[in-house]
């Protein structure tokens, strides 16, 4: 039977519990268990899938076409568990199974409540994550902060949890802030006491705090949280600000906090080995001594979390090159104005990411002229190939109004379309080309040289797609189409012959992208700028 942790926030959100618990499922991982995830959401949607970015951050895509909480991107990175649709789960999923119970009549003419019915489904919902993924250990996250209305039903769960699977099967552990006051040069474990405080009014009994900090906690502080909070203070772990967020599994490490949780689960396993990602993950990080600029131009810049899988890949990707990239957010909306596109001047490489909706379009296609006029790397990634495709259109090929039906319906040229299939939908929740698809790789081109390989999987979240009626006339001026989705000769690579680096995929690569196995899209991509940072430097 698979054992069960509960992760909660308390005092305020942003905390990083999703870090946390991606860390912890690492150090597990790392002692050779097999662990596996689930996010709960509190609120009503019943995905993110139609939330603006800067409500929610960045829509995560499973390989089955889950749109999910980012969250389930840290796990994917920080461990080998591959995550579905069950592995997300929001309240209004939890209501609507609920009600559509109901109204078939199953409850047999009882009330419905929120004890028992509701929690019982939050319930079920745990126990199909340990039957699908046979996990030895399934690591649960309560979204929100412990006070919050909304969460109060996946507590509840989680407090029965324990008493229906008993003391040594399920672990309870807390995320909390311990706040540093300049002024009096102290920590203070208050807002700490105050929240353990609501969690047991709730019925739970935190076996494990994980405090984040900016200074170090002292003895003295440990033990006053494990005394007002009733916590052995072994568990009371420090969690302080680092560099970068994959040095979080080592620090848990470093406090035995595997050896806790093992201990409680009375589970005996190997020793853990955290090298490779020492090695090979956070070390070279840390000391990386070249040091690149590039350009993420999009319209959601000020959110880091709305292009969140990006960042990381492009992390990841300088992990390989050993190199730190800086990815500038430039608003594209910006670009669009007189002179601001000098701005690009300064970067060696152009990355333009999806998006939606027309405003900031102009902008991005400026973006992507300057790098293919002046021979920068490019990558585009979903709306960023569209945007590619529009963009050679108006200047290469004249059609000086060519445009994505999205931004122009009546348009003249229609390079940027529907699918027939797609234009019949009129629901906007979970309708789009969602999750993985082959991509057949056309030999000789740049895309086979990235990815080495004639056919690759990769994820998307689009509805509209290459308009196949121009792809000759493309063809003609020197636009490749060098990765095709076989089943209905979809576009979904495009390169152009003249030009060093210039790439744009329809789907998504940064999902797939891990520290340890960073994605040769994002990779190469890189290392083109760095040989273009070189050709600059001569240049000089
Ligand atoms: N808006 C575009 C489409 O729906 C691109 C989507 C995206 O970038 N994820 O096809």
């Amino acid at each position: 039977m698979a054992k069960f942790i509960f992760i909660t926030g308390g005092v305020i959100s942003s905390l990083g519990k999703g870090i946390t618990s991606a860390s912890i499922g690492r150090i597990l991982e790392a002692r050779g268990l097999k662990v596996s995830f689930l996010k709960f959401d509190p609120y009503i949607n019943v995905d993110p899938g139609t939330m603006n970015p800067y409500q929610h951050g960045e829509v995560y895509v499973t390989e089955d076409g889950a749109e999910t909480d980012l969250d389930l991107g840290h796990y994917e990175r920080f461990t080998s568990a591959l995550m579905s649709k069950v592995n997300n789960v929001t309240s209004g999923q939890v209501y609507f199974s609920v009600i559509s119970r109901e109204r078939k009549g199953d409850y047999l003419g009882k009330t419905i409540q929120v004890i028992p019915h509701i929690t019982d489904e939050i319930k079920e919902r745990i126990k199909k994550v340990a039957d699908t993924s046979e996990a030895d250990v399934i690591i649960v996250e309560i979204g929100g902060t412990v006070g919050d209305i909304e969460s109060l039903p996946f507590l509840e769960a989680a407090r029965q949890f324990r008493l229906d699977l008993g003391y040594e099967n399920v672990i309870y552990i807390h995320v909390t802030l311990v706040p540093y006051i300049k002024t009096s040069d102290e920590l203070k474990t208050k807002p700490t006491q105050h929240s353990v405080g609501t969690l047991r009014e709730i019925g739970i009994q935190p076996d494990i705090l994980i405090c984040r900090t900016e200074k170090p906690l002292t003895n003295e502080i440990k033990e006053k949280i494990s005394l007002f909070c009733n916590v052995q203070k072994e568990a009371v772990i420090e969690a302080s600000d680092v560099e970068t967020i994959y040095q979080v599994p080592l620090i848990f490490k470093n406090q035995i906090l595997d050896e806790i949780i093992l201990s409680h689960f009375k589970i005996i396993c190997r020793a853990s080995n955290l090298s490779i990602w020492e090695g090979k993950v956070v070390n070279p990080i840390l000391s990386s001594k070249k040091k690149i600029r590039i350009a993420l131009v999009g319209k959601y810049v000020s959110l880091r979390d709305s292009y969140k899988s990006i960042y990381e890949a492009i992390i990841h990707a300088g992990i390989a090159n050993d190199t730190e990239v800086e990815a500038k957010p430039i608003d594209s909306e910006l670009l669009d104005k007189k002179d601001n596109i000098k701005i690009l001047k300064e970067m060696r490489g152009i990355l333009v990411p999806g998006g939606f909706g027309y405003r900031g379009i102009e902008g991005k296609i400026k973006a992507i002229k300057f790098a293919r006029e002046n021979k920068l790397p490019f990558l585009g990634l979903c709306l960023g190939m569209q945007c590619a495709v529009i963009e050679f259109a108006r200047d290469v090929l004249g059609f000086k109004e060519a445009n994505s039906t999205e931004f122009n319906p009546k348009t003249r040229y229609p390079v940027i379309c529907l699918l027939e299939e797609q234009s019949k939908i009129k629901e906007l929740g979970g309708t789009m080309r969602l999750g993985s698809y082959p991509c057949r790789i056309k030999k000789n081109s740049l895309a086979f040289k990235i990815y080495r390989r004639s056919l690759i999987y990769e994820r998307h979240r689009h509805r509209y797609e290459f308009n196949n009626n121009y792809r000759k006339i493309f063809e003609k001026k020197g636009m490749v189409f060098s990765g095709i989705y076989p089943k209905k000769n979809l576009v979904e690579i495009i390169e152009l012959k003249e030009h060093p680096f210039f790439i744009a995929v329809q789907f998504h690569p940064e999902f797939k992208s891990k520290p340890d196995r960073p994605h040769p899209l994002f990779r190469e991509f890189i290392k083109a700028a760095l040989s273009d940072n070189l050709r600059q430097d001569n240049r000089r």
